[in-house]
């Protein structure tokens, strides 16, 4: 599959490149502080040579799990091999669905993670996993499977619960400034203003 090579500017606080990979069609995104390169890649998704070209030059710091489903980490293995001083970070309640070695930084809700002048906020927001986390950048969030364009992502049983992914939309997402772009897990960019008007008809439909 072509990779979409693609990359925002976001008023030069941070640059995000995404590559879109694997049979699933994931997006993962490299996101770097301009002033000093380092990056983080959020979700080691697939084709680890794609995802090593896209960090190319940049230093990185670490891999940030959005959640603990494998269309999300199939290249987490080749990546930690590739980047030996990055370290690997998922929220506890998604650990037991990596693969061993599970990652060995735990996500603590509102923890900042800081790469170069840069900074992203962990958000946890159960419901798609009960591990989903959300990662809040200046202007950006990147939701994982818990918000994609037009919905709630999907709450299988037993580790998905609707309920609960909606509190954590209600709770995390829908507060934030509606500009607020949203990068999701899979498929295009949306922003919170645009999700905010489905709220409550994804709440009646209850799916
Ligand atoms: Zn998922
Ligand atoms: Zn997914």
């Amino acid at each position: 599959m072509a990779a979409m090579e693609l990359e925002w500017d976001h008023q030069g606080e941070i640059l995000v490149r995404r590559r879109r990979v694997g049979p699933f069609d994931n997006a993962a995104y490299v996101v770097s502080c301009p002033d000093t390169g380092a990056a983080v890649l959020i979700d080691a998704a697939n084709e680890a040579d794609v995802l090593v070209r896209a960090i190319g030059d940049l230093k990185l710091v670490a891999v940030l799990e959005t959640h603990g489903h494998a269309d999300h980490w199939q290249a987490l293995g080749a990546i930690e091999a590739h980047f030996a001083s990055a370290w690997v970070g998922a929220h506890p309640d998604d650990l037991s669905m990596f693969p061993p070695p599970p990652p060995a930084h735990h996500f603590s809700h509102g923890e900042i993670i800081t790469f170069g002048n840069c900074q992203l906020r962990v958000l946890h927001t159960p419901g798609h996993t009960p591990g989903s986390v959300c990662f809040l950048g200046p202007g950006v969030v990147f939701t994982g499977d818990t918000l994609f364009p037009g919905g709630p992502g999907a709450t299988r049983p037993p580790l998905g619960d609707f309920p609960t992914i909606l509190k954590s939309i209600r709770r995390e997402l829908m507060g934030l400034d509606p500009t607020t772009l949203v990068y999701p897990g899979h498929g295009e960019a949306t922003t919170i203003g645009a999700e905010v008007a489905g709220f409550e008809e994804w709440e009646q439909r209850g799916f």
